[in-house]
């Protein structure tokens, strides 16, 4: 199934140049067969050091420095119509090497890194400071204003669950600030990357306002320790991303952290169960599980819990599984075999310690990286069902009595990234979604992020926010002139 995809150059993209370097090669895996489709160099010290040049270079570049706001946004139009004109190939190189279904990429990954591109591209026009009264000086004496400037070069680094369009998160508001860019794709992941490169290159961005490494976690860490680097933009674990924290002490580089989740799908007795049973597989299943605001927590109420779940176990069971290539599937393999042993794991941990199974638990065929839509059940809090990240299609029910504890049940965990509401009361919605511990919370609706609305998580789900006005706070720096008038 791979024979007529077309793969971009496996190699690094720096200052608008394809290049080798790195002393170590990655294989990169189709998760569908375990077979190998590729490998890529891993970056060293020495690869990363040229990206920042590079990006430092352009960055201080007239050129790209003083473009006017309507020339950068007409690029990223460029940008955002190439990768139309290239849609079909760029679906089909994301369900490759990630394993999603082309249903869902074609559909949900690639139209979402268009219209990111769009959006932002707007904002190159409409980023602008405020003029100011100064409150302890005569307002006739002084004028004030600010200005936002780009905050510099910018590491964005991401995972291989959505490859294309969390980089899209980072590149977009990056660029439309003016910020130069180097991004580290996931090392399971290279290829939708390395074509995005090859269309920012068309599209006429200078050399070095794009740069991308390839490599592994090394790689990461070494972008990450750069005193040429301004900001990290990172996605990915809540592990990594503490360690990034660590990394970054000794300068104080600007650091946003997309981390992880175990965001819970709360279902009211007065929902619509035409509604709210599908909403909560999806909001499990999609992506097999692999999405960081999946719902991976249900509460739903005692007397009508089996019910619930024997509706839900339904719905997975009409996702075909399969390879992602397959224009039928729906439920694609998770990325690696380390990602399936550690669910499978988890999940028999969670058994050790009480959990009961109610469908799934187990590998799926025996070739490739596949899981059955799981549903363990506990009320257990300190089970790790309850309680861990598994990003996988495994679902962790807990039933409730009193409407009064969810919340409270909800709240119950270390992430806080989002929330899954059901209910037919608008009164209800309002009260649970104000006492949520959650960046976002979706009432009778799942999974649809939008670039206008900010996204990002409470407590160890990470550090400010993604998208709309509230991303470009952190790809700018804020500077307040003072000017005495009278003197
Ligand atoms: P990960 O191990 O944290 O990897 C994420 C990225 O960081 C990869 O590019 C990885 O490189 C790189 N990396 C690894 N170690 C690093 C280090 N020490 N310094 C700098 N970079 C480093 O995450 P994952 O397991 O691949 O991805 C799944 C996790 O991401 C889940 O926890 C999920 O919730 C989270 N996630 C969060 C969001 C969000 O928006 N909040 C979205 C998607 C995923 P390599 O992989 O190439 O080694
Ligand atoms: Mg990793």
């Amino acid at each position: 199934m791979t024979a007529n995809i077309e793969l971009p150059p496996s190699q690094h993209y720096i200052n608008g140049e394809w290049v080798g370097g790195g002393d170590r090669v990655i294989p990169v895996i189709n998760p569908a067969d375990g077979t190998q489709i590729g490998e890529i160099p891993s970056g060293d010290q020495h690869t990363v050091g040229a990206a920042v040049s590079a990006a430092r270079a352009a960055f201080h570049n007239p050129h790209w420095r003083n473009m006017p706001p309507m020339v950068r946004e007409g690029l990223m139009h460029r940008l955002a119509s190439l990768i139309e004109e290239n849609a079909s190939q760029l679906g089909q190189i994301e369900s490759l090497d990630n394993g999603k279904p082309i249903a869902f990429s074609s559909s949900v990954d690639v139209p979402m890194t268009i219209t990111w591109f769009r959006y932002f591209a707007g904002w190159c026009s409409k980023l602008s400071g405020k003029s100011l009264s100064p409150a302890l000086q005569p307002l006739d004496s002084h004028h004030a204003y600010t200005r936002r400037q780009p905050v510099g070069v910018v590491g964005a680094i991401v995972p291989w669950n959505f490859p294309l369009v969390l980089a899209a998160w980072k590149l977009a508001p990056a660029l439309a600030a003016g910020c130069t860019v180097i991004l580290k794709p996931a090392e399971q992941t290279p290829y939708s990357a390395l074509k995005l490169a090859e269309l920012i290159s068309e599209a006429g961005f200078p050399p070095g306002v794009f740069n991308l490494v390839l490599g592994d976690g090394q790689t990461g860490q070494a972008l990450v320790e750069h005193p040429g680097i301004n900001k990290i933009s990172f996605t990915g674990s809540t592990a990594v991303g503490k360690s990034i924290v660590r990394s970054v002490a000794h300068d104080l580089k600007r650091v946003t952290l997309e981390l992880g989740g175990k965001s819970p799908t709360i279902i009211l007795p007065d929902a619509d169960m035409e509604l709210a049973i599908p909403g909560a597989a999806q909001a499990v299943y999609a992506n097999a599980g692999q999405i960081c605001f999946a719902g991976t927590r249900l509460f739903a109420p005692r007397k009508q819990f089996d019910r619930i779940l024997e509706g839900i176990a339904s719905v997975a069971e009409t996702f075909k599984i399969g390879p992602g290539l397959d224009p039928e599937t729906l439920l694609g393999p998770v990325v690696s075999q380390k990602q399936m042993d550690g669910i499978l794991a988890r999940v028999d941990d969670s058994v050790r310690h009480g959990a009961s199974l109610f469908t799934g638990g187990t590998r799926h065929g025996d070739s490739g990286y596949f899981i059955s839509p799981s549903i363990l059940v506990t009320e257990d809090r300190q089970n790790p069902a309850f309680r861990e990240e598994f990003f996988g299609p495994v679902l962790c029910a807990t039933p409730y009595d009193d409407l009064n504890d969810v919340a409270a049940l909800a709240n119950d965990s270390s992430y806080g990234l989002a929330a899954h509401v059901y209910t037919s009361s608008l009164q209800q919605a309002h009260q649970l979604s104000n006492s949520l511990d959650a960046g976002t919370v979706w009432v009778n609706t799942q999974l649809s992020p939008d670039p206008n609305i900010p996204f990002g998580g409470f407590k160890q789900s990470g550090w400010g926010r993604e998208n709309a006005e509230d991303a470009l706070d952190h790809y700018t720096e804020t500077k307040s002139v003072i000017m005495k008038v009278d003197c």
